[in-house]
């Protein structure tokens, strides 16, 4: 159960009336069970149900039964889509392992607006899916030229580029180095052609091919992280 608060031991947690339903009516869980519970920065916790009624629940916080184990520093970059396909990117980047999940406005991106709050936790629910412990954050969009303009220096970046010149992942990053990564992917209209030549002249930017076909922006987000943690994931 993902609880949105600091954990302590001994600490008690009032529920929300959806978490009440979702122990109680969902799980069936009563009164003296015990629940795993996390928060999606400090590992996974073991708590005891000390009130389970209809509308109300309460925890008890009894001690961490797992160390906070975060994913390498990993971000995706991906330029928004239709939201069903945007939620399906934050899913996959979720059970993936990704740190961060960074919105990026670029020349042809078509879903501008983006809704962080309820990324986040679509984000949450695919980590809790998954029975990870680690939630990623869902960052603002931030437009492209803004965020290539103060690039941290120590992030190397793969960009995802569907031109024919890029090398295939694996060929790409042998050799390419430690240090935390991002990967990048476009829209479903692509790059602009100015903005893929500024991104292949940046130093340290590594243009890959995930093939020679043209994947949806969401497949290629998939598929791109799965490739970079086969390479360098831990
Ligand atoms: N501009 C593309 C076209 O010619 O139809 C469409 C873009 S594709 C739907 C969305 C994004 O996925 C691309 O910007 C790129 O980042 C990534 N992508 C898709 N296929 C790829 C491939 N074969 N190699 C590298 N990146 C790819």
């Amino acid at each position: 159960l993902f609880l949105d608060a600091a954990l302590s031991v001994g600490q008690m947690v009032e529920l929300t009336p959806a978490q009440t339903h979702y122990l109680g009516g969902v799980m069936r869980r009563a009164a003296g069970h015990e629940v795993a519970v996390f928060n999606g920065r400090d590992g996974e916790w073991r708590a005891v149900i000390e009130v389970m009624e209809k509308k109300r629940a309460r925890l008890r916080i009894l001690e961490q039964t797992a160390p906070q184990l975060g994913p390498p520093d990993l971000w995706l970059m991906f330029a928004p889509i239709k939201k069903a396909r945007t939620d399906f990117i934050v899913e996959k980047a979720t059970e993936l392992g990704c740190a961060r999940i960074q919105p990026v406005l670029t020349r042809f991106t078509n879903a501008e607006r983006v809704r962080v709050d309820r990324l986040q936790a679509h984000a949450v629910e695919a980590a809790e899916q998954c029975g990870g412990t680690f939630v990623p954050e869902v960052a603002e969009p931030v437009r492209l030229d803004r965020l290539l303009g103060d690039w941290p220096a120590d992030r190397r970046l793969m960009f995802c580029d569907e031109a024919r010149t890029a090398l295939p992942v694996a060929e790409a990053l042998a050799g390419a180095g430690g240090g935390p990564w991002a990967i990048l992917v476009g829209p479903e209209g692509g790059f602009a052609s100015d903005e893929a030549a500024r991104l292949r002249a940046i130093p340290g930017v590594v243009p890959v091919t995930l093939g020679p076909r043209i994947l949806r922006a969401d497949t290629a987000a998939a598929a791109a992280i799965t490739a970079w943690q086969m390479q360098l994931g831990d």
